[in-house]
């Protein structure tokens, strides 16, 4: 994200990608503006917090009028800096991990898993989903500065050394499936999803909040 990003609140920044890929879908659509209501329902965000977070973008649409779409999107495009592909490694070629090998993400936003680790010595030297799969003893020797962002499928048990030397090979975000947590530096994003423990809290409020 470039320097702009710095002046919207993370709460914000988070949702920018959602926004981005629902415009990116109107717009092909040929539709010129949108309502925040039109968007409200649509991302499920409600209508109060999209007006504040797009005055931010200095999006400011007039009553019953609407934004205009392709100003929406130029803007996204350039703060989420779809026009560089991010590149990105994973560890762990389990069956998550595979998951996401498989899966194109370069579809809906501008992220490429470029290469994968293991141990396993059935998975390396294989290519899963087109990406190469390396030995981890090559960890170091393989990653390179443009690859900034690092996906961790690995037990949790090796998930904090594997971490360590990401860290110190220059990975500056981590996406964290495993259900450990993680030490890094100050400067070092991890976003954590333990997919266990948000399936258990669905199923709390399922049982203990359910609607009429
Ligand atoms: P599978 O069924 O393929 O074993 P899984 O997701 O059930 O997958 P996990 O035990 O969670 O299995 O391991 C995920 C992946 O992480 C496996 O491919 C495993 O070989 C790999 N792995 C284990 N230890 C390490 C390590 N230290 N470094 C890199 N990868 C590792």
């Amino acid at each position: 994200m470039n320097n702009e990003q710095t002046k919207i609140p993370q709460a914000t920044a988070k949702r920018l990608p959602l926004y981005y890929r629902f415009l990116k879908n109107l717009h092909a659509s040929g539709k010129l503006r949108v309502s925040s209501a039109e968007l409200s329902e649509a991302v499920k965000v409600d209508s109060a917090t999209i007006r504040r977070d797009f005055s931010y973008f200095g999006a400011l649409g007039k009553k019953g009028y609407g934004y205009n779409v392709s100003y929406l999107l130029s803007f996204f495009r350039k703060t989420l800096d779809q026009d560089e592909i991010t590149e990105v490694v994973l560890v762990g070629v389990g069956n998550l991990g595979t998951a996401f090998l498989n899966y194109n993400f370069t579809k809906n936003n501008n992220t490429k898993i470029v290469m994968a680790f293991d141990v396993d010595e059935a998975k390396v030297g294989t290519e899963v989903g087109g990406v190469p799969v390396y030995h981890l003893n090559e960890l170091e020797e393989r990653l390179h500065e443009r690859i900034t962002v690092a996906i961790l499928t690995v037990p949790a048990h090796v998930a904090q050394p594997i971490t360590d030397r990401l860290v110190q090979k220059g990975i500056k975000g981590i996406l964290n499936f495993t259900p450990a947590r993680l030490n890094v530096p100050e400067s070092i994003r991890v976003h954590h999803i333990d997919l266990a423990i948000e399936l258990q809290s669905l199923v709390y409020f399922l049982k203990n909040y359910p609607s009429e």
